[in-house]
């Protein structure tokens, strides 16, 4: 072969190598091109296949590296997202998160009960989803002072809610002059704010009970030692109404200490299965005198024989209470019925009177502590305004109800539910408050 055929052949041979490589870098060129477009188009699963021993097999793997490690790290973000939205979801305190456009960024699930919001409140912007001026001007302020804000608010849903709001300026992000926008954490406090009103409303009630009696006492004491002694008459007098008024603070300080006692965290009672119409005929016989007095009559109704699982002497308290009650205020020559059933999964026994009744307007609240119908004939009969709210408690730590039912004119009627009782044996557990 002469040297010129062969320079034609090594040359041809040549242009078909480099053919063949380029048809085949240009395949893996596309493979590529789509693998970074499938990637780009969210499919971080997409990969590059071939070898890596040349250039463009190592570009693949370099590719196939990147997609790996974009992945990763989304992964990442999402576990970091998904916690961070658990917590803030799982948080007591509601939060809320406006943007520098004043629209709502996040809205936790605490926030959306307390305010009543939904999922779509995301958007709006803050007056358009909470309704509340108070709150605009809370985080209108803390945006433009820098300074966290602390506000109570009152949102006017049914029942309103009292909420306490702290917010403050989220910093501004790294090269950037404007605050981010504004984070804002709700604590309800409506039910402290109540307690607390209770609390204060319940000092100046004991003040105010307390005040007679001992005003009543010290002077009596003065008048005596200023000479009223010297008189057997008035001396008599004087000692008696100290007499009255001593008893009448025992009473009150018996109640207190009772109620105490029923309110205390972790107070149990002693249950057992009772044996109801014996209860009822102890109390009975023991009001006899006060009730002849009155010339009231006291009738049992037949009753069979109905077990109650329940606390003897708190039932006997219960019990003596209404009937005190109904000899007190039912009024001369009224009679008083005390009735008890088994019914369904519960005992009922009621105390109705057929006396002067109670206005329809006072029964909603005839259980809270101090409250009378008539201040100043309770007063006079002895009470403290804190019977039916022992009544209440001790009923209810028995798991039980009492509800009254009265029209003026036409008596009241307390009637109490109780568990039956049941052949279960009697738990031994702190004894419960002495009955007055
Ligand atoms: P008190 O120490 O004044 O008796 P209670 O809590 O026992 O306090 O009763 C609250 C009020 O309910 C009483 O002041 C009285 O006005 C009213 N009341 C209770 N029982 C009756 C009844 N059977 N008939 C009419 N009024 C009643």
């Amino acid at each position: 072969m002469s040297v010129f055929a062969a320079v034609v052949l090594a040359i041809l041979a040549a242009a078909v190598a480099a053919m063949l490589t380029t048809v085949r870098a240009r395949g893996s060129i596309r493979a590529m091109t789509r693998t970074a477009e499938s990637i780009a188009a969210g499919d971080l699963g997409a990969r590059v296949d071939g070898d890596s021993a040349s250039d463009i097999g190592r570009l693949g793997e370099a590719l196939n590296h990147v997609a790996k490690d974009l992945s990763g790290s989304i992964a990442a973000l999402r576990a970091e997202r998904d916690l961070l939205a658990g917590i803030l979801d799982g948080m007591g305190e509601g939060v809320l998160l406006v943007g520098r456009d004043e629209r709502i960024v996040l809205a936790n699930q605490a926030l959306r009960g307390m305010a009543l919001i939904g999922d779509d409140a995301v958007g709006l912007l803050v007056l358009e989803a909470i309704r509340n001026a108070a709150l605009k001007e809370a985080l209108d302020d803390a945006r433009a002072g820098g300074e966290p804000v602390a506000r109570e608010i009152e949102l006017g849903r049914v029942p309103p809610r009292r909420l306490l709001v702290r917010a403050s300026r989220l910093p501004a992000q790294d090269g950037s002059s404007k605050p981010r926008g504004v984070i804002a954490v709700f604590h309800d406090v409506t039910d402290l704010r109540r307690l607390e009103t209770i609390r204060t409303d319940f000092v100046a009630n004991v003040s105010h009970e307390l005040r007679t009696p001992v005003t009543a006492i010290s002077t009596a004491a003065e008048t005596l030692l200023g000479g009223a002694l010297d008189d057997p008459a008035d001396a008599l007098e004087f000692v008696g109404v100290i007499d009255r008024h001593a008893l009448r603070l025992r009473h009150l300080v018996d109640d207190l200490l009772d109620l105490s006692k029923l309110e205390a965290k972790g107070y149990r009672l002693a249950l057992a299965d009772l044996d109801l119409g014996s209860i009822i005929n102890h109390c009975v016989a023991l009001l006899e005198e006060p009730a002849r007095k009155k010339r009231m009559r006291v009738q049992i109704d037949p009753m069979a024989d109905i077990k109650v699982r329940a606390d003897r002497r708190a039932v006997e308290q219960v019990v003596m209470n209404l009937l005190e009650n109904a000899i007190k205020y039912a009024g001369e020559g009224a009679r008083v019925t005390l009735r008890a059933r088994a019914a369904g999964d519960h005992v009922e026994l009621a105390v109705a009177d057929d006396g002067v009744g109670i206005p329809a307007a006072h029964l909603g609240r005839l259980f809270e502590r101090f409250y009378r119908v008539d201040a100043g004939r309770s007063r006079e009969l002895g009470g403290t305004g804190l019977g039916l709210s022992i009544v209440k408690h001790l009923v209810e730590l028995m798991g039980g109800t009492i509800r009254v039912e009265s029209e003026p004119g036409r008596g009241a009627c307390f009637t109490i539910r109780l568990s039956p009782g049941g052949g279960a044996s009697p738990s031994a557990s702190p004894v419960p408050p002495s009955p007055r």
